[in-house]
């Protein structure tokens, strides 16, 4: 929990601190209960808490802040729904969030972090580095921030947004705390799936805390010479050691994990490529995303063709890796990841 402006982040609360806090204050735990359903359900005023008596939506007026996002843009796909939203934070930061519509349900990848330091080369996000972290509050405000825009409820929460996760690790675990609370939004961790470039430390511990969430590794390189080049992170931690410790998240929650590899034209999509990471993942249980790099104006980059995709994907499958082509959700409001909100600070 934190306090921004001086005032109390009451979002980033956690219900057992909400009780305490409002304990503190002379009330009734239960009162704590009601106040963190009433922030779960998306409110942005204290007064919209009608079971909450007077006197004490007016302290917690004065104490406490409840963390909003104003929607700067938004971008609607005709075609399928997908919402593109360009949220703007309290300081005047700006993220990026996307609801999508699946047959299973509402689904929303939410951004970590205002900003990414880790340098991907593919990546639109990491171009202005890292502006802050997020607090928890404000990673479970994107949710509850698309709720109110669309009236739907979501039910599946992927952090792959702006920002590595695992880099602001503590709010992240505090979120996915706030998110799974059966008095609030009570998502099953099981629908929840966060995606690291592999931070190694992190990466151990989060198989301890959370096994039941879903685990996306971003490898987008067939081989460590190569990863070093797509992404600086594998120069501290590689990507030897990396399949080591994939294999033993595997084994220690008997969960597959899927490895994200964005194919860039001429740079590792071809046979060779096919074929060494054919060699790393025999044999694993992991599941390959493919995803058509989208063009990022700022870089030299270009996405494989959706045709030789394919052919990728069957390579991989013909030798029993399972791998699918990433579905082009909102193809029609094509800004790459980060693109919209680097677009809002030119
Ligand atoms: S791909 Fe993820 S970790 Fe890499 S720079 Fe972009 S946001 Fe950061």
């Amino acid at each position: 929990m934190t306090q921004t402006h001086e005032k109390t982040d009451i979002k980033s609360m956690t219900r057992e601190e909400l009780r305490d806090f409002v304990k503190a204050m002379g009330q009734s735990a239960f009162r704590g209960d009601q106040i963190f359903t009433w922030l779960h359900s998306g409110v942005t005023k204290f007064d919209e808490m009608a079971n909450v008596p007077a006197g004490l939506r007016e302290r917690l007026k004065l104490d406490c802040e409840i963390t909003c996002h104003e929607i700067q843009q938004v971008q609607t796909s005709k075609s399928d729904g997908t919402k593109k939203y360009l949220f703007q934070l309290a300081d005047g930061n700006v993220i990026e969030s996307v609801f999508m519509r699946y047959k299973f349900g509402n689904s929303i990848c939410v951004s970590t972090q205002a900003g990414c330091r880790m340098g991907c080369r593919f990546c639109a996000s990491t171009i202005g580095g890292l502006e802050r972290n997020l607090t928890a509050g404000e990673i479970l405000e994107e949710i509850l921030a698309a709720q109110r825009d669309t009236g739907e409820r979501i039910g599946h929460v992927v952090l792959m947004g702006t920002g590595e996760p695992f880099d602001n690790y503590d709010n992240v675990a505090r979120f996915l705390r706030l998110v799974h609370d059966p008095k609030g939004v009570n998502l099953s961790l099981r629908n929840i799936t966060l995606s690291t470039c592999g931070l190694l430390p992190q990466m151990r511990r989060f198989g301890e805390e959370f096994p039941q969430v879903n685990l996306a590794v971003s490898l987008h390189a067939s081989n460590g010479r190569l990863r070093s080049q797509l992404m600086p992170v594998n120069r501290t931690y590689p990507m030897e050691e990396l399949m080591e410790v994939c294999k033993e998240h595997i084994k220690k929650t008997g969960r597959r994990i899927t490895f994200e590899y964005t194919l860039v034209k001429g740079v590792n999509d071809g046979k060779e490529n096919l074929a060494q990471l054919v060699a790393l993942l025999s044999g694993m249980n992991c599941h390959v995303n493919l995803i058509p790099m989208n063009p990022v104006s700022e870089r030299d980059l270009r996405g494989t063709d959706r045709k030789f995709a394919e052919e990728f994907c069957e390579g991989l499958k013909k030798k029993g890796i399972q791998a699918t082509v990433r579905r082009e959700l909102g193809s029609d409001i094509d800004a790459a990841c980060g693109q919209l909100r680097l677009n809002s600070q030119k």
